[in-house]
């Protein structure tokens, strides 16, 4: 179950780039064509999962209205995460993947009446982590859900989900907000100053909850130094043992993550096919060494690493004979 802060419907509001994407769910809800699963995507940081409890609760509020009021029995169940109608499936306390059991008790949940009259709700988040068996053991589900049942899939990679999944969910993507509106929200959220605020959004990839992290958690510097020696290596300007030396003290999925951005932000602005060629294979396989360390396997900090700087630093043309 996710932690129930997250789930506190009154400190749920959508955030004022999600409410395009909330308003068309609340009306298909009007209308009742409210389709039975929905798939939300889009990067990392720009909210998906506020905007899944907040339609979620809000669909279960007693008040009806497009966003939860917080203050009804039914918000407060679950805020407490205790509505019975509703239940929230994400990767247990220090794990990365959502085992077949979580989906199968999902599933007898998902079968049994509404106690209310109402919906039920299922959110599982993120998507992608679902195991094989576990993405199988919900294709049913998906397929024929029993009575008013909303599945909702929170997905920041959706590539990873199986075409199975995806085909059976309708998908909304949200969009990023615009670069005026987020240096705005970030300036009203964290009192941070204009320069704070750019260095976090440019280093954040434009995602407004990651570069609010970024200004709250005082890591501004530390995030710089990660892509300063990783972009180092890509552009031939840090030796490799000078670099490695400087991912010391960083958890790995940290590290590939911020290296898959800095390739793939070098894949957005590239000119001419030769760079990224060799930019789509760096990127192909850092998502692999990714996925593995998300899915627990372990092929050791000390092989990645030196296997990391070795493809960021290798002219991949000439090897590839490209
Ligand atoms: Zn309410």
């Amino acid at each position: 179950m996710r932690s129930p802060e997250l789930l506190k419907p009154w400190l749920n509001s959508a955030l004022p780039w999600q409410h395009g994407t909330l308003e068309r769910l609340s009306s298909l809800e009007q209308q009742e064509k409210l389709p039975h699963a929905i798939l939300l995507t889009g990067a990392r940081g720009l909210g998906k999962t506020q905007l899944a409890a907040s339609f979620a609760t809000g669909l279960l509020c007693e008040a009806r209205g497009v966003e939860p009021c917080g203050s009804c029995a039914s918000c407060q169940l679950a805020g407490g995460g205790a509505h019975g109608d509703f239940r929230w499936i994400a990767p247990e306390e220090g794990k990365r993947a959502i085992g077949v059991d979580a989906i199968r008790s999902a599933v007898t949940f998902m079968q049994q009446t509404s106690g209310y009259g109402s919906h039920k709700v299922l959110v599982i988040e993120p998507a992608e982590a679902m195991t094989a068996a576990a993405a199988n053991a919900l294709l049913k589900t998906l397929e024929e859900p029993p009575g008013k049942a909303l599945l909702i899939l929170v997905s920041h990679r959706s590539g990873e989900l199986p075409a199975t999944v995806r085909s059976r969910c309708q998908r909304y993507n949200l969009p990023h907000p615009s670069r005026s509106s987020t240096l705005t929200w970030l300036a009203e959220q964290t009192s941070c100053s204009e320069p704070v605020a750019e260095r976090a959004y440019s280093l954040a990839q434009a995602q407004p909850l990651t570069a609010v992290q970024l200004i709250r958690g005082e890591d501004l510097a530390s995030k710089e130094a990660l892509i300063m020696a990783l972009d180092g290596l890509l552009d031939g300007s840090k030796a490799g043992p000078e670099a490695l030396a400087a991912l010391n003290g960083y958890d790995l999925d940290v590290i590939l993550e911020a290296a898959l951005q800095s390739v793939e932000r070098r894949i957005y602005i590239a000119d001419g096919d030769r760079v990224l060629k060799a930019d789509f294979y760096r990127r192909d396989k850092i998502l692999e060494w990714l996925i593995a360390n998300r899915k627990g396997i372990n092929f050791g900090r000390d092989v990645i690493l030196p296997e990391l700087a070795r493809l960021l630093v290798t002219d991949i043309q000439a090897s590839m004979n490209v």
